[in-house]
């Protein structure tokens, strides 16, 4: 992929967008790969894919696979038919994060992952996919390198998944020293007060704290 801008920013994307609203209507796109269902979901990938309240739009003019813009989330038939399943829910969740956490294209990468560990489509080999589909793209004035971008998603991958794995369980001390066969550590004797200093303790002198529980033995 030698795109120079392979997903759209906020800012790149409206342009796009002011530009196809102000052309002739585009003539309805059908695609095997990517459809409008009548309730204006995304068929995409086996799934039917919406985004908050922005409304899917296909475009076939638009120079990336997929753009944001504020009430749109719009996505290129031809362009996402050339990628992988996994790759074309990661474009769409990837502009979806944009609706979410605004232009940064690193924390729409983030909330594309998060979103595709916590839903079960991205696994290791997907991840891989996505990080291939940026190519070795330089870093743009719109988009940070795509070895930046491959970081970012590992990392984030890496720590949605051990989110997801069950916690270990938890015994009570004790407990656990049991069923090691080794008993649990026995008080041997209660806290002594070893030394009062010059501080005369007498019975009856003592401090009210002391006096409440049982007389601490004075060497
Ligand atoms: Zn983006």
């Amino acid at each position: 992929m030698n795109l120079p801008a392979r997903l759209f920013g906020w800012a790149s994307a409206a342009v796009v967008l002011l530009s196809f609203a102000s052309g002739s209507q585009a003539a309805p796109v059908s695609s095997s790969v990517a459809k409008l269902e009548q309730d204006g979901k995304l068929k995409m990938a086996g799934r039917s894919l919406r985004c908050g309240n922005a409304r899917n739009v296909l475009d076939v003019r638009l120079p990336s696979e997929g753009a944001a813009a504020p009430g749109v989330l719009i996505i290129n038939p031809r362009l996402i038919a050339r990628m992988p399943n996994t790759v074309r829910l990661f474009v769409f969740y990837h502009e979806c994060g944009h609706h979410r956490v605004g232009a940064s294209e690193l924390r729409a990468d983030s909330w594309a992952v998060e979103r595709g560990v916590a839903e079960g489509w991205l696994n290791e080999a997907g991840l891989k996919q996505v990080c291939r589909s940026f190519g070795n793209a330089p870093a743009t004035p719109t988009h940070p390198s795509a070895r930046s971008r491959c970081q970012n998603l590992e990392r984030v991958y890496a720590r949605a998944v051990a989110r997801k794995l069950p916690l270990p369980k938890r015994k009570p001390a004790a407990q656990t020293a049991r069923s090691n066969g080794t008993p649990a550590p026995a008080l041997v004797s209660g806290p002594q007060l070893i030394g009062t200093g010059n501080v005369a303790v007498r019975e009856g002198q003592m401090a009210p704290a002391y006096r409440l529980g049982r007389k601490p033995s004075v060497r």
